[in-house]
């Protein structure tokens, strides 16, 4: 067995499961976020794959597999060539053709679906694939969460109209809820931001965990749960205090503090004195976003604000250091409204604020007393910041509480934008032609792996449930120069194989200590260790990974005790 385990955690992991799926021997990076699965990572990933496929084929989905190269014609179609920007892994053949390896396959299922689909009597089709995906990711990090090259699951499902395409969409919805159930995750379904793929509705499945990416709210007065970048808030439309009156603007010193922690505490004014102000590029212009000392700008509703209003957002992004300083001629962490040259947009909560404090364009300065409407104008107050705990829940008005979590799912309702672009249509029930109404359903194949280490470890190692486990026992004979506990091992070993259990044997010629290290470590569930002295009582020491006691089990009941601990049916 090929399972390089190692003391040290690498140098470069942040994360719990990064740390230990490198040093349990799952798997080894070649180069940034590009991974090889190890002997014992390939073995749960295929476990992992063997339940995604079970529900899929359940749900009435059929799998086939696309090829990772695809051509530019077909992107170039949907315009995705051009707006899936640098992440796209972009290359080209001998003859300059340009190619992409595929980041996901919308545009590939769409052009299989457009020339053998021509009727409504061919639907509905759900079709999936697993397979190595490609995404030149800004900031690949924590091992398998964020690759640059990973597996996963996606499926297309195809309908003739939107009610029958809603219930695919149901039914996607509900056999991800049978997969993460069964991966044990403690996880929450929440309405997502549909992102670059575009279309109506969607859901991501979050697996709660401190260290996750992303960040999601839950009403604690309804069912309603959103990635903070979605989640729609209720601003209580305030009204100005008529009876605080506007005083005059004046211009304090504040050396060297930046940001509003800091300059808060120097002026002795609360973080909701203050307004931020964040400059935005989109395309050749750039944009100024005010939000509320202590609330975060949201970079999705602040696009699709400049989408509506006719901007350029194929570029789009906060502006450099340099930008920054051109545009407001002070470093960075002074900029302010008053007196900058370009369309300022600020958040709801903004509207009923007050001498309030900004920066004033000028190096180590501030303003306060500054006023909205007086001092600078809006060009638009609208709902821009990103949701947080103890805001109010846009659909009950109920307090939102908020955790982190890793996406390991993310189902959308796509609509016609791809059949509509690539002109995949049927014929209807009446013989009309229509486009095809489409869905697309992902799982992280590979980041599910790391979740699940990442909610199921301790300071020794990971504790794998027995589902998706390497292996789910390990025999440990203790005296490998020991005729009798070598062939006793054997014995227990050559049992659980025979009753179909996913059995090793750790007959290396190592001490004990480092026999359970490995154990630990490695996080196989069940441990049956072989000893010269349980022996002469005719004993042998059974053990769980995730806690309980050691037990003393009779030689002749241990290959049943596991066998009924596991759950295994016997054939
Ligand atoms: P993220 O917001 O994390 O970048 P995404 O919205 O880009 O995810 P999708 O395009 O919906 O992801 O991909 C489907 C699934 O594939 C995700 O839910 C996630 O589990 C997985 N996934 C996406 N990007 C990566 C990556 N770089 N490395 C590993 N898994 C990924
Ligand atoms: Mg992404």
């Amino acid at each position: 067995m090929f399972m390089p385990t190692r003391r040290e955690d690498p140098a470069d992991a942040e994360i719990a499961s990064h740390k230990l799926l490198i040093r349990a021997g799952f798997i080894r990076q070649i180069a940034r976020g590009v991974y090889t699965l190890l002997p014992l990572g390939l073995r749960s990933v295929k476990k992992i794959e063997t339940i995604v496929r079970e529900e899929m084929d359940a749900a009435g989905a059929q799998e086939l597999l696309m090829p990772a190269i695809q051509p530019a014609e077909l992107w170039k179609e949907t315009n995705r060539w051009n707006e899936y920007g640098a992440e796209l892994m972009r290359f080209q053949d001998r003859k300059q053709s340009d190619f992409c390896l595929g980041p996901t396959h919308e545009e590939v299922i769409t052009e299989i679906l457009r020339n053998d689909v021509t009727s409504y009597k061919q639907l509905p089709i759900n079709l999936y694939q697993i397979q190595s995906k490609f995404r030149d990711e800004i900031r690949p990090r924590f091992g398998l969460m964020r690759g640059r090259e990973f597996i996963m699951k996606d499926a297309y499902s195809f309908d003739v109209d939107v009610e029958s395409a809603t219930k695919s969409y149901k039914i996607m919805y509900a056999a991800y809820e049978k997969i993460f159930d069964r991966f044990g995750f403690d996880y929450r379904a929440v309405e997502a931001d549909s992102g670059n793929i575009g279309g109506s509705q969607s859901h991501e499945f979050q697996v709660l965990a401190e260290t996750g990416e992303d960040e999601i709210v839950s009403c604690k007065g309804c069912d309603y749960a959103a990635n903070v970048e979605k989640a729609a808030i209720r601003v209580s439309q305030e009204e100005m205090d008529a009876s605080i009156k506007f005083l005059e603007m004046s211009e304090v010193e504040t050396p060297k503090k930046k940001t509003i922690d800091e300059v808060s505490a120097f002026l002795e004014r609360d973080a909701t004195d203050f307004v931020k102000t964040l400059i935005y590029v989109a395309g050749d212009q750039f944009v100024a976003v005010l939000v509320r000392g202590d609330h975060n700008a949201n970079e999705l509703k602040l696009r699709s604000l400049l989408k509506e209003s006719g901007l350029d957002v194929t570029e789009f992004r906060m502006a450099n250091d340099v930008e920054v300083g051109k545009m407001t001629k002070a470093p960075v962490g002074f900029a302010g409204p008053v007196n900058l040259q370009m369309p300022i947009y600020a958040d709801l909560s903004v509207a009923c604020m007050k001498n309030f404090v900004v920066g004033a364009n000028k190096k180590d300065t501030h303003l306060t007393q500054v006023n909205h409407g007086r001092d600078f104008e809006v060009s638009k107050f609208v709902d821009l910041r990103e949701a947080k705990a103890g805001d109010e829940c846009g659909k009950c008005g109920g307090e939102f509480e908020s955790f982190r979590g890793i996406e390991v799912g993310h189902i959308f309702y796509l609509g016609t934008k791809y059949s509509e672009a690539m002109k995949a249509t049927v014929q209807d029930q009446n013989g009309k032609s229509c486009a095809l109404e489409m869905g697309c359903y992902g799982i992280g194949i590979t980041r599910i792996l790391a979740a699940v280490a990442e909610q199921n470890h301790d300071d020794k190692g990971i504790m794998w449930p027995s589902a998706i486990a390497p292996f789910q026992v390990m025999v440990q004979p203790l005296q490998m120069k020991s005729d009798e506990v070598i062939a006793e091992s054997e014995r227990v070993y050559s049992a659980l194989k025979a009753a179909g259990v996913d059995v090793l044997i750790d007959d290396r010629d190592k001490g004990a200590g480092a026999k359970f290290k490995d154990f630990e470590l490695i996080g196989i569930p069940l441990r049956v260790t072989i000893g010269a002295r349980g022996l002469k009582e005719g004993m042998i020491e059974y053990k769980k990974r995730s806690g309980g006691d050691l037990e003393m089990i009779p030689v002749g009941d241990i290959v049943e005790r596991v066998i009924s601990d596991l759950k295994v049916a016997v054939n």
